[in-house]
């Protein structure tokens, strides 16, 4: 197993370890240095043992010698010295002892020495005082001699066993010396040797572990930076490594970023290139193959302007020169040509980077944009066209009401030259305007915006005119405004009226003869003139049927123009719905008799009324009734149904007829209008009877409709504002 280290405690190992080392050396240098001093004592000390003893061996000699020499002088000097040397004996012996005491193993040779040494003064003391009485003490002397002959024997044996240790010692000890001494000096050799060693171990593992890291570390940083490959990662788990990783983190990182950056570059819709001082191409992306046809290899070392049609070569020239004259950037538009000669207009963002003495563009194709730009242009030129010569009066206005723009047929139509109503407010061209603060505006925009209003306009002169005027509303960048169109309705209006005058007049016309011929006819018809044959009354009869068809028509168109023109007068008034009911029905019932249809009327309240013409309603009854008769089958039923809300009354009359066509409900309310072709001369009909109903619904400010499923019948409806509470009139 490895163990990883971190560079604090590498350090920590390099000042430690010689550290440690230098102690243990030390340690054990100075144990060597201590038992090298220990032999040089022991030697002293042996030294000193081997001397004491034979000091105190030599006492007892020098004893024998006084105590041989008082007995043959008997002289005190001798008894003195004697005395003195026993007298020094037992000090001697406390010497020696103290000496050797320390070893155990000499303590019985010490003990009997002990013995011996007592024995031998003892002997000494007893010679001195045989000696000193003489006769028999003389011959005790000789004895006591030979004894302390044996004990002197004892003493030295003793001596010799107390000291045989020492003299070893002291014999040996120079070679013990020499020995430490040697010992000492090879521990120091090998204490250097191994310190030496060391020191090499620790560089070596230091070397390794950090300076050798650290030139890798190095490296790695320089590739980094020359965006070179970086070695292996650096193993371990210390600050190196740490560094080294971020070192291989960041390489990754900015080899993403560039992958990324090629891959932008590379996969870009726009061609993106380098082009050097020569104008030539050094780096281009693959997209020039689609904006120009060629491949990125076939455009390197070309100059770009080769691709610039001639036309547009100098302007091109020119903005490139600008470029690198210190504009630094700038974009600009140029035609170009494809490899198969088509021409691309090219859109350059340009970069110039001095240091790099390079150009670095975005070319980006442009020509759909300015197809598109040239189709708006056409496109405008042509609503422009419309709106300068449409024979209606535009007007843009602001939601305030004030004149932005104006067209032509404006100009015309009120006799102001644009400038003159330009900025100012759209209600100078209405009589009713009287300023801005007004709420004129607002009630022109509730009234026309998103429908015709017909409307009274006043032209700079003066003179009023009716107009159709109807706003729209438009979004632009600058916010909503709209557009007022305005229609001169004058002329129209001028010949509606000689039209419905002619009509009317022509109508009033023929009523007169045509009622005439119809009394003739019906005298003739009854036989009052004379009776005709079968043929002739036929033919009368047939003559008659029609003059009434003609009657009823004109009356109808009469009645329509009427409505139309807003001539016929309405007598308003509060009506009982009832009352309308009852006389309705009964005008229906013998022609549903006829027809043998039934006549149903639903619940109605009494006191309902509406505020109308009770005849006009009652003329619009009628014909939705008899509608409802003609397209029922037999012997079915019509129901007149009332429905009553707070503000309005609603009459239907529902039958079980083929029905109305989804795309005719709206229709049959129009003029000569009719479902099928056939049904005015099978049912006998106009095609005006609905119109004069919606005429006369719509004076009323009702409404009126029809609900119907093809084949399952129809309901005809009109509603009615209901009358104020009142009295009813007519009864
Ligand atoms: P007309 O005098 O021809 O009846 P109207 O204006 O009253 O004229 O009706 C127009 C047309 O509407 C009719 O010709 C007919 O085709 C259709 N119509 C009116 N009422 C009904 C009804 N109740 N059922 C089916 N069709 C109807």
């Amino acid at each position: 197993m490895q163990v990883e280290l971190k560079i604090k405690h590498k350090g920590l190992i390099l000042v430690a370890v010689p550290l440690l080392f230098e102690l243990v050396f030390l340690a054990v240098l100075s144990g060597l240095l201590r038992q090298a001093d220990y032999k040089t004592w022991q030697e002293m000390h042996s030294k000193t043992v081997v001397y004491e003893s034979s000091a105190l061996s030599r006492l007892f000699h020098d004893a024998g010698i006084a105590m041989g020499g008082y007995a043959l002088t008997k002289s005190p000097l001798f008894r003195e010295r004697f005395d003195s040397i026993v007298s020094s004996i037992p000090r001697e012996f406390k010497h020696l002892q103290k000496l050797v005491g320390r070893n155990s193993s000499q303590k019985g040779s010490l003990k009997r020495l002990e013995t011996y040494t007592n024995s031998g003064l003892h002997l000494l003391s007893t010679a001195r005082d045989a000696i000193e009485i003489g006769g028999e003490g003389v011959s005790r002397v000789r004895s006591l001699y030979s004894e302390m002959k044996g004990v002197s024997k004892n003493i030295s044996t003793e001596l010799d066993n107390l000291t045989a240790e020492s003299r070893k010692i002291e014999e040996d000890g120079p070679n013990a010396r020499k020995q430490s001494d040697q010992m000492v000096r090879v521990f120091l050799a090998i204490g250097v040797l191994f310190n030496i060693g060391l020191a090499f171990v620790l560089s070596y593992f230091f070397s390794n572990g950090i300076t050798k890291r650290l030139f890798i570390l190095t490296d790695n940083a320089n590739r980094l930076a020359r965006a070179e490959q970086l070695s292996d990662p650096i193993k371990g788990t210390d600050e190196i490594a740490h560094l080294d990783a971020v070192f291989h983190n960041m390489a990754d990182a900015l080899a993403e970023a560039s992958r990324k950056e090629r891959a932008i570059v590379e996969n870009a819709a726009d061609v993106i290139c380098s082009i050097d001082a020569d104008n030539k191409f050094t780096k281009i992306s693959p997209a020039c193959k689609k904006l120009w046809g060629y491949e990125p290899s076939e455009l390197i070392g070309t100059r770009y302007l080769n691709l610039v049609i001639s036309d547009d070569v100098e302007e091109t020239a020119i903005a490139t020169r600008a470029l690198r004259k210190g504009q630094h950037t700038a974009s600009f538009e140029t035609r170009t040509y494809r490899k198969d000669r088509s021409i691309v207009t090219v859109l350059w963002s340009a970069f110039w980077s001095p240091t790099e003495n390079s150009m670095f563009c975005v070319a980006h194709d442009i020509t759909e944009r300015k197809l598109i730009e040239e189709a708006l242009k056409e496109s405008e030129r042509r609503v422009r066209s419309i709106i300068e010569n449409t024979l209606v009066s535009l007007i843009v206005i602001d939601r305030f009401g004030m004149i932005e723009l104006v067209n032509p047929q404006t100009e015309k139509s009120f006799g102001y030259p644009a400038e003159a109503v330009l900025d100012q407010n759209i209600g100078i061209l209405f009589p009713q305007f009287m300023s801005a603060e007004d709420n004129f505006i607002e009630e022109l925009f509730a009234q026309a915006s998103g429908r015709i209003a017909d409307l009274e306009m006043m032209r700079a002169d003066g003179e009023l005119f009716p107009v159709e005027f109807s706003l729209s509303q438009l979004e632009t960048n600058e916010g909503t405004r709209f557009i007022a169109n305005i229609l001169d309705v004058s002329e129209r209006q001028e010949f509606e009226k000689l039209k419905r005058e002619f009509v009317s007049t022509v109508s009033h016309e023929l009523r007169t003869p045509l009622t005439s011929i119809r009394g003739s006819l019906t005298l003739l018809n009854t036989g009052m003139l004379g009776n005709l044959n079968e043929k002739g009354e036929r033919m009368v009869s047939i003559a008659e049927r029609n003059t009434i068809r003609l009657i009823n028509l004109i009356n109808d168109i009469l009645d329509v123009e009427r409505l139309a023109s807003g001539r016929v007068e309405m007598q308003f008034d509060n009506t009982e719905v009832s009352s309308i009911i009852e006389r309705s029905v009964e005008s229906v019932r013998s022609f549903a008799d006829q027809h043998s249809v039934k006549l149903e009327v639903g619940d109605l309240r009494p006191l309902t009324r509406v505020y109308a013409d009770g005849d006009r309603i009652i003329q619009v009854v009628i014909n939705l009734l008899s509608n409802a008769v003609k397209f029922s089958p037999k012997d079915s039923t019509v129901t007149l149904n009332i429905k009553e809300e707070t503000e309005w009354v609603e009459l239907q009359v529902i039958d079980r007829g083929r029905g109305i066509p989804e795309k005719y409900k709206a229709l049959v309310f129009e003029r000569f209008q009719q479902v099928e072709v056939s049904d005015a001369k099978r049912k006998g009909g106009t095609g005006l009877g609905l119109a004069i109903c919606k005429g006369i619904i719509e004076q009323h400010k009702g409404s009126i409709g029809v609900e119907s499923e093809e084949g399952k019948g129809s309901t005809f409806w009109f509603r009615l504002p209901k009358a104020p509470q009142g009295e009813a009139v007519m009864a």
